[in-house]
């Protein structure tokens, strides 16, 4: 006997109580074992979501997550270690120029990425749409990968995190994703198990990301910093706008025709400036003394894409899928673009097979959107907005819904306000 019962942990974060460290060493451990029934877990969660958690006891709730499974150990690979991690958003391909230009610069980018869900895509759908390429790795075949080319964008183990497995499939079911503490916790337990040395988080705002709005942003940004701090990870954060896609492309393999594009040294201008600010800060937290820009230019970055996408089996020369079907939005009248609704353009992404709708269901490598226009753009009655890509028809009325009033026309004479891309940097004291 353990000598804890689930209700008294329960009554405790319900009366607002502080849950000690043993009680949250063991109300997770014991759930992850399935010997904590779901309407409890259930029920803790939402006491958590409506009254808050202290740091002390977010730092020992990530540790708990981090201790239900492995540990990796990053310590042989030769190179400084440092992770990116994003909040998610519509359009986010950096991670893929981002590993290998931060490679180039003589780190080592251990990327243990997800699937998509939802209408913010995932970043290992969207490298298989490279033919041969593959997502599974054991840790040893990581560590050589990581000490020859210096990045590896893979899927993580089962075994990493296995409680944030279980506790993120009942948040999104129990409407407890939003607790700032728990998404906090979820992150951070699994990049620290991951092993890295340093890590950038690319804290999202906007209509596209997680965090509508930037206070909320902030605060998850900071107790993110903190919990990497206490656990020894020097951790920075840039809080970066989610309002509009970034880049041009939305969906799988547009996306990674994107990537190769800004590897080549062109690519849309905001996908080349968030990516080289996060390699920058990456480049310092790893200590290395390099220049993104420049490294970017040299064309060595491209250098190391090719060599980490042949290294798990793909073919960087082979063509990528294009889709069945493609189809037009255009403007029904003159002006300049205001906006370019990013949750819009997302769902309807999701909706033409770019995402999924469960966990079991496949992809579309071909699907996605292409933005034609970006807020501050003349345009004329007639002209293309969007190209729609996807390999089954009927889902176009869907996504077409979607896009309806996704993008606002003003007049010449409306400012168009638009917030800094990188809106504010959080680092550790
Ligand atoms: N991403 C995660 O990994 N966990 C969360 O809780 C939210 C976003």
């Amino acid at each position: 006997m353990s000598g804890f019962a689930a209700v008294d942990v329960i009554r405790t974060k319900r009366d607002r109580g502080e849950l000690s460290g043993e009680q949250i060493d063991w109300v997770i451990g014991a759930y992850t074992r399935g010997e904590v029934a779901e309407e409890q877990m259930s029920a803790l969660l939402m006491a958590i979501l409506l009254n808050g958690m202290t740091g002390a006891e977010i730092a020992h709730w990530t540790t708990a997550m981090i201790n239900s499974g492995i540990r990796m150990d990053l310590s042989r690979v030769g190179r400084p270690t440092v992770d990116k991690h994003s909040t998610g958003g519509v359009g986010d391909k950096i991670s893929l120029p981002l590993a290998p230009l931060v490679a180039a610069c003589g780190a080592a980018v251990p990327q243990l990425s997800g699937r998509g869900l939802g209408h913010t895509g995932g970043t290992l759908d969207k490298m298989e749409s490279i033919a041969g390429w593959r997502a599974t790795m054991s840790p040893a075949e990581m560590i050589a990968q990581l000490s020859s080319v210096g990045a590896v964008i893979c899927a993580a183990s089962a075994d990493l995190a296995p409680a944030d497995r279980k506790l993120y499939a009942l948040r999104d079911v129990t409407g407890t994703v939003e607790s700032i503490p728990m998404i906090a916790a979820s992150i951070m337990s699994k990049k620290i198990a991951e092993g890295t040395a340093s890590l950038v988080l690319d804290v999202k705002v906007g209509s596209g990301a997680f965090m509508k709005d930037a206070g909320r942003a902030a605060e998850l940004a900071r107790t993110m910093v903190e919990l990497g701090a206490r656990a020894g990870v020097r951790t920075s954060a840039l809080l970066t706008d989610m309002s509009t896609p970034l880049g041009r492309a939305v969906g799988n393999a547009v996306e990674v025709a994107e990537s190769v594009e800004v590897l080549a040294g062109g690519g849309p201008a905001d996908v080349v400036e968030l990516t080289v600010a996060l390699a920058r800060e990456m480049v310092a937290l790893a200590g290395l003394d390099a220049d993104p820009a420049a490294v970017l230019a040299s064309g060595r970055a491209m250098d190391s894409w090719r060599a980490m996408v042949a290294a798990q089996g793909g073919d960087p020369d082979a063509a990528l899928p294009t889709p069945r079907y493609t189809e037009q939005v255009s403007a029904d009248e003159s002006g300049v673009i205001q906006r370019v609704d990013a949750l819009a353009v997302g769902v309807a992404a999701w909706r033409l097979g770019a995402g999924r709708e469960r966990r079991e269901h496949d992809v579309q490598a071909a699907a996605g959107i292409l933005c034609l226009v970006t807020p501050g753009d003349t345009v004329t009655v007639g002209q293309p907005l969007f190209e729609l890509h996807t390999d089954t028809a009927d889902r176009f009325p869907a996504a077409l819904a979607n896009l309806a009033g996704a993008v606002v026309v003003g007049s010449p004479d409306d400012a168009v306000e638009r917030p800094p891309l990188v809106m504010d940097v959080i680092r550790q004291h």
